[in-house]
């Protein structure tokens, strides 16, 4: 998964931009869901948010590190 970190400006780009729709607004910036981020595998070639975001604040999560496998199971998981 991605994660958004406080660089973040809330601008609300990459919210609508985002098949899985892991994307909300927090309580101070825009936060992803772990658990439906499949870093655009199964929609697109590239994630989507990171293409989108004006002050490129979406890296890889260190925390939810995951093989492109275990992307496209999540994907087959959460779109069934
Ligand atoms: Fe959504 Fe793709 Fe960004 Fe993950 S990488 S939050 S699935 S747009
Ligand atoms: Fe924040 Fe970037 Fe999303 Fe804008 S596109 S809300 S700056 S993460």
């Amino acid at each position: 998964a991605l994660i958004i970190t406080d660089e973040c400006i809330n601008c609300d780009v990459c919210e609508p931009e985002c098949p899985n729709s892991a994307i909300s607004q927090g309580d101070e910036i825009y936060v992803i869901d772990p658990n439906l981020c499949t870093e655009c595998v199964g929609h697109y070639d590239e994630p989507q948010c990171q293409q989108v975001c004006p002050v490129d604040c979406i890296p890889l999560d260190p925390e939810h590190q995951e093989t492109k496998e275990e992307l496209h199971k999540k994907y087959l998981i959460i779109s069934a």
